[in-house]
């Protein structure tokens, strides 16, 4: 979701939801345990709404499921359906007032959002039409008082959603419910996971599969792109509401999903160990161990040292302790996090060739904190191998990327992110090994954080977005060899270099 209240998003986020409806008086539990397995998702704040037939309860929080709830806060909960969010952002997030779930004042309606509404105008103007303030609203507190309006004029929460749906112009995997019904929903492109699962007593819906094997669910499917699912005593029942076509935000493989996970079928894992199998096709290196950046490019970094048949090790700890680097708002707080949350084991990398292999780089600060910390411990030669293209373009869907002069790779090309990490060589899966590794075709994916193409409309924000005159495909650098390019600027606009500075 992302701030009403500016023109540019200043709270864009990708968060976990969580719905349950069971037969039990439990559904708070599930939904705090389901929250628990969906914590890698957003670490901001976290909520669970729950509804005993009679009222619906709330609880939220500033900061992680483990602070947010305890036992007695829990047992306010009754009641038999629950939904729940953890949220991430980098800005603006100790106020509360964007925690979620939101529950009306009227008692009837509890909603939470994954994903982002890059332009809500259109939804604006229906809220003011109808007299709603929206100066204090952010896209997702829209979307709510939005549904609500229609439940005010009679309509059940399903039809209130169905008549709600062509306002919401953007991304958006969500759940919400009434006093007596769950519900789940998706925007026409599934940017955004979502997935149901049984229960012995009833249904779960989660951001990721890893939330379901936590509650003891079975995986049933996804709710698809574009499709309502509610979800009450007579069991489930879907509507497409208009008809989607899939484009899973491709980041998710890279990234943001839980390697024990599955998204469209797919081992989330397994898809990484490619990505690492995929850039040893792509780029062969001579060296003595490599090393992953703990600990999302495991998987990927173990797929390279099978298939290259170098030695894998864990060259660098990383403090489990500490949370996501991203989530600090500076550039000199993120610096100084990267220290307290990695340290080098310098036996693994003294006098060493050493590949180090990670997901991606978004501003570099992580890689070149990294680098020095490598070359300190003695390493003799750096290789760095980044298991996804380059990341040129912002996001609009609700990860965390929307200012574009923060991207190094939108600032510099290969060669000179190279130099800037003073790394010995640099290279990025191509896009097209990107996805022949994830066994699908290119066409269900969104991938535009490496090629600029929105499936999902963004809106005026498509005028901030700066495309390269000439698409640099190269995908590797190394020191010493001849430039390539690089005497014409790869973007059209100068670049404001000043944000990766140290
Ligand atoms: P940096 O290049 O310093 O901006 O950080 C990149 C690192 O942060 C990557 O190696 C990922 O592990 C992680 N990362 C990538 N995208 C995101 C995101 N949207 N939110 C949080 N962490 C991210």
């Amino acid at each position: 979701m992302h701030s009403a209240s500016t023109s540019t998003p200043e709270l864009t986020e990708k968060c976990a939801v969580f719905g349950v409806y069971s037969r039990s008086n439990e559904a708070a539990r599930t939904a705090y345990y389901g929250l628990w397995a969906l914590q890698h998702r957003g670490q901001e704040s976290s909520g669970i709404a729950t509804s005993d037939g009679h009222k619906i309860h709330v609880h939220s929080d500033h900061g992680l499921v483990a602070n947010v709830y305890r036992n007695e806060d829990l047992d306010k909960l009754p009641g038999n359906i629950a939904i729940g969010h953890n949220r991430y952002s980098t800005s603006g997030g100790a106020d509360a007032v964007h925690n979620q779930p939101f529950v009306t004042r009227s008692n009837d309606f509890a909603f939470a959002h994954n994903g982002n509404l890059p332009d809500y105008k259109k939804l604006e103007t229906f809220l003011k039409s109808k007299g709603i303030l929206t100066n204090k609203l952010n896209d997702s507190s829209m979307m709510a008082r939005a549904i609500a309006w229609f439940m005010e004029e009679g309509s059940n929460i399903e039809q209130a959603v169905i008549k709600a749906y062509p306002l919401f112009e953007g991304v958006f995997s969500s759940v919400a419910m009434s006093k007596n019904k769950l519900v789940a929903f998706r925007d026409t492109c599934g940017i955004r996971p979502l997935s149901i699962g049984k229960l012995s007593n009833g249904y779960v819906v989660a951001s990721e599969t890893c939330a379901l094997d936590t509650v003891g669910a079975v995986f049933v499917r996804d709710v698809e792109p574009g499709e309502l699912v509610v979800i009450d005593e007579t069991g489930i029942t879907s509507h497409q509401i208009v008809e989607g076509r899939q484009k899973l935000d491709i980041f998710e493989f890279v990234y943001f999903a839980r390697p024990d996970s599955v998204l469209l079928g797919q081992s989330v894992h397994k898809v990484r160990e490619n990505f690492g199998r995929a850039l040893a096709k792509e780029f062969a290196v001579e060296a003595d161990v490599v090393i992953p950046v703990p600990d999302s490019s495991i998987p990927a970094a173990l797929g390279y040292a099978q298939a290259s048949g170098i030695p894998f090790d864990m060259g660098l700890i990383k403090n489990r302790y500490i949370n996501r680097t991203f989530i600090q708002p500076s550039a000199e707080l993120r610096r100084r996090d990267v220290q307290m949350k990695l340290n080098p084991v310098i036996d693994c990398l003294k006098d060493k060739r050493v590949v180090l292999v990670d997901d991606s780089i978004v501003r570099g600060t992580t890689m070149r904190q990294v680098v020095k910390m490598i070359r300190q411990a003695g390493a003799r030669e750096l290789h760095i191998l980044i298991s996804c293209p380059p990341v040129k373009f912002p996001d609009f869907y609700g990860i965390n990327t929307p200012d574009q002069a923060e991207l190094v790779s939108a600032q510099m090309n290969v060669e000179e992110v190279r130099e800037y990490l003073d790394a010995d060589s640099l290279k990025f899966l191509s896009k097209e090994g990107m996805v022949a590794a994830t066994g699908l075709g290119a066409d269900n994916f969104s991938m535009s954080c490496f090629d600029g193409v929105y499936p999902v409309d963004i809106g005026a924000q498509a005028k901030t977005v700066i495309y390269p005159k000439v698409e640099d495909q190269h995908y590797s650098a190394e020191r010493g060899r001849p430039r390539l390019q690089l005497d014409t600027p790869a973007y059209n606009q100068p670049a404001p270099a000043k944000s990766f500075a140290s």
